[in-house]
């Protein structure tokens, strides 16, 4: 039997997958829209309490389903919980669509998405934002994909879409529809995770990645019908929520759920007021409903390098679809934003 050589082992066009990759490491990184106040203060303690892990955690994240489940007023039957919200994403996909089969984003949207369905054999179908940066939900209908990614708020323009929009394409999809609210705790709408279970079509993705402050943790969750839920699982696996992460994400969603809302109403407050700051000298950010702004300019490349040598770290995009070069700046503590400005302020 002929053997295959190295280079020959793996999936044909696998090598054509890339590799997730960020800059490097900086004093303040305004590139991830992570919490810039830090880590949650119960979620630490809870964290410092104990490093019990010779035992497997919980199978699902029980208590996880729980805490989310009583928050929105739904069954813990119809919560999916997972490494990160990257890990629901990943599951829905496999499980919803098979090798062949295509899904539909917006685009630009979430970069990791398109990746997540060429991991998994599916073919992405990009469909551009409408010129006022909205999803396209007409144009998202009408490819007739067996999965459909919204993102609501998106990343990375920061931009929001009608709910009415976000409803018909639910309504209307003829497979399923993967709502990703990463940012939703921004964007002053409660989101459709109360609604998902009834809704029949959709799961509702979240993260305690980004409002929670618990980005190193990976932890993110789905909310949808118990038959859309136990299908993620079997896509999932056990054991993904390590005890941790499930220990700390309680705390953070229940004895920090007021710190957390101040911080991320400071981050609202600041956003804006960075992104009138910066129109002042003439850099005009997209309007956001998140914790970052979206600001299309020729030069994106040099600022962050002009960023970067003051030690601050923020996302420069070469070239945007319908959007051309632009930077992305999370929103933080004032003091941030203003070693942000001033690095700024050094290109002329
Ligand atoms: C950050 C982000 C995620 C990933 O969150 P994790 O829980 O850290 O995996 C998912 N979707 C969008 C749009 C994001 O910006």
């Amino acid at each position: 039997m002929t053997q295959r050589t190295p280079a020959e082992l793996p999936r044909d066009g696998f090598d054509t997958i890339p590799i997730y990759r960020t800059g490097a490491a900086v004093e303040v990184n305004l590139a991830d829209n992570t919490n810039l106040w830090g880590t949650p203060p119960h979620a630490a303690a809870a964290l410092r309490a104990g490093l019990d892990v010779a035992e497997y955690p919980d199978l699902y994240g029980q208590s996880l389903k729980e805490t989310v489940a009583a928050q929105a007023g739904i069954a813990p039957s119809c919560v999916v919980t997972g490494n990160g919200s990257d890990d629901i994403l990943d599951c829905a996909i496999r499980a919803f669509a098979a090798q062949g089969d295509t899904i539909a984003h917006p685009d630009p949207t979430f970069v990791m998405l398109p990746v997540f369905g060429r991991i998994n054999g599916v073919t992405p179908v990009a469909v551009p934002l409408t010129a006022s940066h909205t999803m396209d939900v007409d144009a998202l209908l009408a490819t007739g994909a067996r999965i459909i990614y919204l993102c609501q708020p998106n990343n990375p323009t920061g931009t929001s879409t009608p709910a009415a929009d976000i409803r018909r394409v639910i309504a209307e999809a003829p497979g399923l529809v993967i709502l990703d609210e990463a940012y939703v705790e921004f964007s002053g709408d409660p989101g459709l995770i109360a609604e998902a279970p009834s809704l029949g079509r959709v799961v509702v993705a979240r993260t305690l990645s980004k409002a929670y402050g618990l980005a190193g943790l990976r932890v993110g969750y789905g909310v949808a019908s118990p038959e859309i839920t136990a299908t993620i699982e079997r896509s999932r696996g056990p054991y993904k929520l390590n005890a941790l992460a499930e220990r700390a994400a309680v705390a953070a969603m229940t004895l920090d759920h007021d710190w957390v809302v101040a911080r991320a109403a400071e981050a609202v407050v600041n956003r804006d007021r960075v992104a009138a700051e910066l129109a002042t000298r003439g850099l005009v950010a997209l309007p956001s409903a998140t914790n970052f702004l979206c600001v299309p300019t020729a030069r994106a490349v040099e600022y962050a390098e002009a960023a970067r040598a003051r030690g601050i770290g923020i996302r420069a995009f070469a070239s945007l679809p319908g959007i051309g070069g632009a930077l992305r700046i999370t929103a933080g503590p004032w003091a941030m934003m203003e070693r942000l400005l001033a690095a700024m302020d050094t290109v002329r």
